[in-house]
């Protein structure tokens, strides 16, 4: 059962937002706005009240978006709902967004006339004056074309359905049978796929050109001389730089590169081929049938919530909860937006996940990881501040991540001891595969912002080449370049959340320091998890994952030893 979200309870009373407001009127909402613009103050003690009055709205606001946009991607072919979400990006979310900057001018003003404990609200501070820095008026009309063109790209992936076996499948579904034995099976579930794509080939490119030269606009407008370093500022990346990411690269080039050479080639002489292609890389590679850890949703869930209690009681009654307030809506269909996402919903200061199960091992990854942003989300609850009850991206995802890990001990709940190592052996494949993904699209990205003027053509070759500095080209794509060069197509965070990446890979890093550590002291990691996610976003990133026990830095001297622990892990199994 999905929950009716409307219905469920607020954490907290409301004391400023009326009970009756539409949300989705941008006329009510700037009412309010205005009443806290207008508002004087005359102590710290209204100041911080004020605060809190203002959380109170954003936390109502972030709840209808939320809501409306969760409707929307469990169901992107119902046009109610999609119009629904339309209306509020294209009305609310505009007339607030100069508001939102008044009320960051007037906040820094009283700051500066009623002082406010120091080290409460540095991180707040912080974030609001780079806001104030990189606002501009003209940008907001900008910023809801790029917003609705980013809903296009769902749009245009929730339809993609490919006909196979005689039977619609969504592109989701599609995945099991790269699982599958039979080469001529996989190959042609694969080519079916990668075809219905290509057929969107144009219209995606067409999306992406438009994003790319509003979103330049954008960071000229605001006064730097790239997008990079505009949504640097933006995403409040107070901690790195460009520069840092850079280096990341070369590291992953060095380091774990040929680590993942190493894998492939070890698949290629299992699976006795000649050459490696795109459709041999999931299927295993000994033969065996594909990891079956469920068949329906309900196993999943719970074999999930007995993995979570046998991780941590607390975290198993947490999940139980969730479960049964109808926050999982986790089957694929028709017309639900492709791949997996936590949202909270602010008000109820509750979690929610959305993800598309079809029986495979990933997706079992996929709910622990999901499930480590809700006990985030969680254990941020009681945070008076709106603010702080998220954590930056670059901590968020250690939170799930570690999950992945710590909960995923208790796989043999799904499995036998066979299947155990060969799931275990999976994930930790994925690891360096994905630390090696998360630098091609990261190295893309900078590429593309910092040459905002590239061709359709020069943004393919670059994108063949980074792939084979990244070690691509161990795979055999000949005859599929077509294929090849709009593979990150498929990255939504491409489309949506831009430079949205390499925090998978700064957390990848920090959820393996904790794993290691766990194998001195369960208990006593566990705790020093739970401590990091309760200080939600309330610290600066250094500060978070010192809380956790752990490092916060993403350079050669943190992987190096990280990845020798996962070769050995690899090799034990
Ligand atoms: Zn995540």
């Amino acid at each position: 059962m999905i929950s009716d979200f409307y219905q469920l309870p607020r954490y907290q009373q409301r004391s400023f937002v009326p009970e009756q407001i539409n949300l989705s009127d941008a006329k009510e909402v700037v009412g309010l706005f205005e009443q806290l613009l207008k508002r004087a103050i005359h102590s710290t003690k209204e100041l911080e009240q004020w605060l809190k009055d203002r959380s109170e709205l954003q936390a109502a606001l972030d709840q209808q978006g939320s809501i409306l946009y969760i409707r929307m991607t469990c169901q992107t072919d119902d046009p109610k709902r999609v119009q629904e979400y339309k209306h509020f990006i294209e009305n609310v979310v505009p007339a607030i967004k100069p508001l939102e900057d008044k009320l960051n001018r007037k906040y820094l003003e009283l700051s500066n006339k009623f002082p406010l404990d120091k080290r409460r609200y540095e991180v707040y501070g912080r974030a609001i004056q780079s806001d104030i820095k990189i606002f501009r008026e003209e940008n907001v009309s900008l910023q809801t074309k790029v917003a609705l063109l980013s809903q296009e790209y769902q749009t245009i992936c929730g339809a993609m359905t490919v006909i196979f076996n005689d039977a619609e499948h969504t592109l989701p579904q599609m995945a099991k049978y790269f699982l599958e034995g039979d080469p001529h099976l996989r190959e042609s579930a694969w080519r079916a796929t990668a075809q219905r794509r290509t057929k969107d080939k144009n219209k995606l490119d067409e999306l992406f050109d438009e994003m790319l030269i509003l979103r330049h606009k954008i960071a000229v407008n605001a006064g730097f001389q790239n997008f990079c370093d505009y949504q640097f500022r933006a995403y409040h990346r107070f901690d790195y730089a460009p520069e840092d990411c850079k280096k990341y690269h070369a590291a992953v080039e060095k380091i774990v590169v040929p680590l993942w050479k190493e894998i492939l080639e070890k698949r290629r002489q299992e699976m006795n081929l000649s050459v490696l292609r795109p459709w041999d890389l999931e299927v295993d590679p000994l033969g065996r049938p594909p990891l079956k850890p469920f068949e329906e949703v309900k196993e999943l869930i719970s074999g999930v919530e007995k993995m979570f209690t046998k991780t941590d009681v607390e975290l198993g009654k947490q999940f139980q909860e969730m479960n049964q307030l109808g926050l999982l809506d986790l089957s694929s269909r028709k017309g639900k937006a492709p791949g997996g996402y936590q949202s909270t919903l602010a008000e109820a200061r509750k979690p929610f996940i959305f993800m598309n199960a079809v029986g495979l091992d990933g997706d079992v990854r996929t709910l622990l990881h999901e499930g480590g942003h809700a006990f985030h989300a969680l254990a941020c609850a009681h945070e008076s501040l709106y603010d702080y009850r998220h954590g930056p991206m670059e901590f968020n995802e250690v939170a799930s991540m570690a999950m992945e890990l710590l909960g995923g001990e208790h796989i043999n709940i799904f499995y036998n001891p066979d299947e155990v190592s060969r799931s275990n052996q999976n994930h930790f494949e994925d690891i360096i595969g994905t630390l090696v993904w998360v630098a091609v699209i990261d190295c893309f990205q900078h590429w593309i912002y910092e040459n905002p003027r590239h061709t359709r053509e020069q943004r393919y070759q670059k994108w063949l080449s980074i792939r084979e500095r990244f070690g691509g080209s161990f795979i055999d794509w000949s005859d599929l370049d077509e294929f090849h060069k709009t593979l990150w197509h498929r990255q939504l965070h491409i489309f949506e959340v831009p430079f949205y990446y390499i925090e998978y890979a700064i957390a990848q890093l920090g959820a393996l320091q904790l794993w290691q550590k766990a194998k001195r002291g369960k208990a006593e990691v566990l705790a020093a998890y739970k401590k990091g996610l309760s200080l939600g976003g309330s610290r600066p990133l250094p500060e978070l994952y010192q809380a956790a026990g752990i490092k916060f830095d993403f350079s050669s001297q943190t992987i190096s030893p990280l990845m020798e622990a996962v070769c050995r892990e690899l090799r034990v199994e």
